[in-house]
């Protein structure tokens, strides 16, 4: 009797995997069509400084499977990255958000306005990264020094050393690095010290009940204050209420990502609201 059971886990075992890795290789087939089709979009996310000013925004992938059906990124990066498809998806992310920095860079009104693109481990761990990045640049024509990648501490401390390489190599270029949803991680004081980030973004699971929960509000004040001891930039994502933005203009924070004052937008919409003539 017991065998049989066995076998039978087994066997629904076998057929659950099946099940997922079929699911898996068909995202994976859609997500290929989806490069070839075009039906990638860049959605764009406002980053405002303490006076309420656009200085940046974040772009934020998309996928449009069909005119009603906007898939977020959450959904399909991870089957992107186990696939390795992430290098091609992210090349295209970077070229997308380069030929906006090129439209940008024509106008007095946009010209300093940086825009944060989102590097997967995968990504950011090939050898070739740096130089793709480079060529983009250089093929674009647009500025080195507009352009900010966000990088996970879980894709950065997989290799400290060739991460520090890669990083400075860019930075000597003119880039600028922010360490995405910090504070999920490891985010000790000893390793932030030894990498050359400009920037450090405070996770919004952090930000949500700043003002209610005594541990949220002791550890994004913790690392507002280690950012401030190693002279790094913070920025807080996630920020939808005016309670929230004053707990954080208390702590000397002072640059601000969320819903408060807007969420990703396409292009056109990011125009109208804040760079209408
Ligand atoms: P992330 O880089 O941490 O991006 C912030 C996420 O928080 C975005 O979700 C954004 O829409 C959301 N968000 C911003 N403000 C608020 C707010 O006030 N409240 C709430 N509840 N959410 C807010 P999104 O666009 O769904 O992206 C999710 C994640 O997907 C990103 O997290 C990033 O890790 C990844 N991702 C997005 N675009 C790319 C990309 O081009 N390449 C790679 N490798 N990953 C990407
Ligand atoms: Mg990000
Ligand atoms: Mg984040
Ligand atoms: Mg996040």
């Amino acid at each position: 009797k017991a065998k049989l059971n066995g076998r039978n886990n087994i066997q629904c075992f076998d057929a659950s995997i099946q099940r997922q890795l079929s699911q898996r290789s068909e995202i994976e087939n859609a997500l290929k069509h989806a490069l070839q089709q075009q039906e990638f979009r860049l959605f764009y996310q406002p980053q405002v400084d303490e006076q309420g000013r656009i200085f940046g925004v974040e772009a934020l992938l998309r996928w449009q499977k069909t005119p009603d059906e906007l898939i977020p990124p959450d959904l399909f990066i991870p089957v992107a990255e186990e696939s390795g498809l992430i290098t091609e998806i992210g090349l295209w992310v970077l070229k997308q958000a380069c030929q906006q920095l090129v439209i940008w860079q024509r106008s007095s009104l946009t010209q300093d306005i940086s825009i944060s693109v989102n590097v997967s481990a995968r990504q950011f761990l090939r050898s070739k990264f740096a130089d793709e990045v480079l060529s983009v640049l250089s093929e674009t024509g647009a500025r080195a020094d507009r352009l900010k990648l966000e990088l996970t501490e879980s894709a950065v401390l997989q290799d400290v050393e060739a991460s520090k390489q890669k990083i400075l190599q860019l930075k000597a270029a003119g880039l600028t690095f922010s360490l995405d949803d910090f504070g999920t991680g490891y985010s000790s004081l000893s390793y932030l010290k030894q990498l050359p980030v400009d920037q450090v973004k405070i996770d919004r699971s952090f930000v949500k009940d700043v003002t209610e929960d005594e541990g949220d509000s002791a550890i994004v004040q913790a690392i507002l204050a280690m950012c401030n001891t190693l002279a790094i930039e913070t920025i807080a994502e996630g920020v939808e209420t005016q309670a929230q933005l004053e707990f954080l203009q208390q702590h000397d924070c002072c640059r601000f990502q969320g819903y408060l004052f807007g969420r990703p937008v396409p292009m056109n919409e990011l125009m109208d609201r804040f760079f209408k003539v």
